[in-house]
């Protein structure tokens, strides 16, 4: 079954994109947990970063370049921002569907806070 990214690179589903070629889409998380979160994604359907070959790490940077471009256009780059990749269960994935978050446009906290419900 495609997953939700899956469906939004198809067009199938709507997304504020902000960036699209062949090999990397970015939309903005409908979840914002600051004023810029984007989600940067391969259209290469990769689950996780633990399937990541490496003949997919020219599109892992690929992505990271889009992302640092997305944050220069946001206006973010100078101030600073995070990028974060969650991976499986205790990593706190939650779509199956290789994505880098860019997250900033305030101060963000520790990178690890609080206790995960199991
Ligand atoms: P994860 O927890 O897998 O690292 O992050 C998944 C992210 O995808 C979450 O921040 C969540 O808000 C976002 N998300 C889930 N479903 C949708 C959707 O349908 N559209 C958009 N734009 N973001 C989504």
């Amino acid at each position: 079954m495609a997953s939700i990214f899956e469906l939004i690179i198809a067009g199938d589903i709507p997304a504020d994109i902000v960036y699209r070629d062949e090999e990397v889409v970015a939309f903005r998380d409908i979840k914002p947990v600051a004023p810029v979160h984007v989600l940067i994604v391969p259209t290469k359907p990769i689950p996780t970063t633990d399937d990541v070959s490496d003949a997919d790490l020219p599109l892992i940077g690929r992505m990271y370049a889009v992302a640092r471009d997305i944050a220069r256009s946001e206006g973010i780059a100078d101030d600073g921002y995070r990028l974060v990749m969650n991976c499986r269960d205790h990593g706190g994935q939650e779509v199956a569907h290789l994505h880098l978050h860019l997250i900033g446009g305030r101060r963000l906290g520790p990178m690890v806070g609080g206790e995960a419900a199991d």
